[in-house]
């Protein structure tokens, strides 16, 4: 075995990034494993402005825009002829207030690239298998490499970052299941030929297809497009054929759709498809490791908030991970669980809300209330930690009590 390093993080994925960057400015030694080989294709396309910051204090944002991904300014829901444009530029809490939509090959590919030219060993095709830990919260972690040899890598503490792979809490039994409906989604990457025809491109677009069903429309900046479908497992078992014919016939089955998608060719032979995504764990830490990205719970795709999530759990969790190498202590509960926690709570009464209707008449209401309409732009900018926002800080009520004024409004408009 060689020397013990400070820091081993697992998977090479946003959130693996954030931590090797963060921990290596930091003056510790850190080396990441990562299962693929890059570039590899992985979902989560569209990015939320909060994750800028946090790409620029890990040094990885001047890298990002030297790719010219397409920049993103907003979001925008469709329903029949209805249409709710949210503009980050008006949102409520101060920040960045644009952001990319990128191809994750190539925005993973860039991270991990800054990263390994910023000093960071990156071991690519590399395989964790096992991990021991010890009293004195090191560990010894065994990985495997494509021709079957495997290595022995001491370290001080882990940082998993492993995304679906969800190393830890599989290795440890921690997985607990999600208090969210398992749902689907089939995608594919387009060539958006009539593009110019529809919406500008800087901007996702997601549209209430049908009850509990939705499309999400990303654009590129070379022409492509990313085209899924979300929804429950029942509405694609009532869809006939293979995946290819399902999407096709999603895509046949909307007007919209039909105009702007109906004779384009795929940039992929086939679509693909990713079931039941929605997971979290008993804990985000314990002696000698934390995790960080999606390996601690991941809702929906809905509000994009994905690599957002990934992004800040990791660069929080990197900066406690650095002060307890400097000696510090550190109250995970308190300093970090807990701050993912509230973010991750937010996000969920507006997942809850889309599915149940509630937002629907939130973002299709008649003359919206700029204020209110600026407070939930910043949600979907990624800004839940702003307390000084009702929509966040008492989430779950401020949408219950919008929906009633709307339905009293909608009433007196009728009588
Ligand atoms: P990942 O990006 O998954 O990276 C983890 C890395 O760990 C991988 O490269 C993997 O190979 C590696 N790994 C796994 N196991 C091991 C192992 N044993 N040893 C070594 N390495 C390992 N998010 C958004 O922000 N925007 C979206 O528009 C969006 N759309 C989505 C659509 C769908 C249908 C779904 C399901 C999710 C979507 N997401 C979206 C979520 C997004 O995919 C994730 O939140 C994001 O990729 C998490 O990043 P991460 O760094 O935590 O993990």
């Amino acid at each position: 075995m060689k020397e013990k390093i400070d820091v081993l993080v697992i998977g090479a994925g946003p959130a693996g990034s954030i931590a090797a960057s963060i921990i290596h400015k930091a003056g510790f030694t850190v080396r990441v494993v990562e299962r693929e080989k890059f570039p590899r294709f992985v979902i989560g396309e569209s990015l939320l402005p909060r994750c800028m910051e946090v790409l620029d204090d890990a040094g990885l944002l001047e890298a990002v825009k030297a790719k010219n991904f397409q920049q993103k300014f907003g979001a925008k829901f469709l329903k029949e002829e209805n249409v709710s444009d949210f503009n980050f530029s008006d949102q409520f809490s101060k920040g960045w207030n644009w952001t990319w939509q990128v191809q994750r090959a190539e925005f993973d590919l860039t991270l991990a690239t800054e990263v390994q030219r910023k000093g960071v060993q990156v071991d690519f095709e590399t395989t964790v298998t096992a991990i021991e830990f010890f009293e004195d919260e090191s560990s010894v972690t065994t990985v495997q490499r494509l021709d079957g040899s495997t290595e022995e890598i001491a370290a001080r503490f882990i940082i998993d970052a492993s995304g679906y792979g969800r190393v830890i809490p599989r290795l440890f039994n921690l997985d607990k299941p999600s208090n969210l409906d398992p749902r689907k989604a089939v995608f594919a990457h387009v060539h958006d030929v009539h593009r110019d025809n529809f919406d500008e491109p800087n901007r996702i677009i997601a549209i209430m297809y049908a009850p509990g069903f939705w499309t999400w429309i990303i654009p590129f900046s070379n022409g492509v497009t990313s085209l899924g479908f979300v929804g429950g497992f029942d509405y694609f078992n009532n869809i006939p054929g293979d995946l290819s014919a399902q999407y096709k016939a999603c895509i046949e089955g909307h007007p919209y759709l039909k105009k702007r998608f109906g004779d384009v060719k795929w940039v992929w032979d086939e679509p693909r498809k990713l079931e039941a995504w929605s997971a979290t764990t008993d804990k985000f830490y314990g002696k000698g490791f934390v995790l960080t990205g999606n390996v601690t719970e991941f809702l929906d795709p809905i509000f994009s908030s994905g690599v957002m999530f990934a992004t800040v759990s990791s660069h929080l969790a990197s900066k406690q991970v650095v002060r307890k190498l400097k000696g510090e202590s550190v109250d995970w509960d308190k300093d970090y669980t807990k701050v993912v926690q509230q973010g991750v709570d937010v996000f969920r009464t507006y997942v809850m809300a889309w599915y149940d209707g509630t937002l629907e008449k939130v973002f299709f209401s008649k003359n919206p209330d700029p204020l209110i309409k600026s407070q939930i732009c910043s949600v979907l900018a990624g800004y839940v930690w702003d307390q000084t926002n009702p929509y966040v800080s008492d989430h779950s009520n401020s949408l219950k009590r919008l929906v009633k004024l709307i339905d009293v409004n909608e009433r007196m408009a009728r009588n």
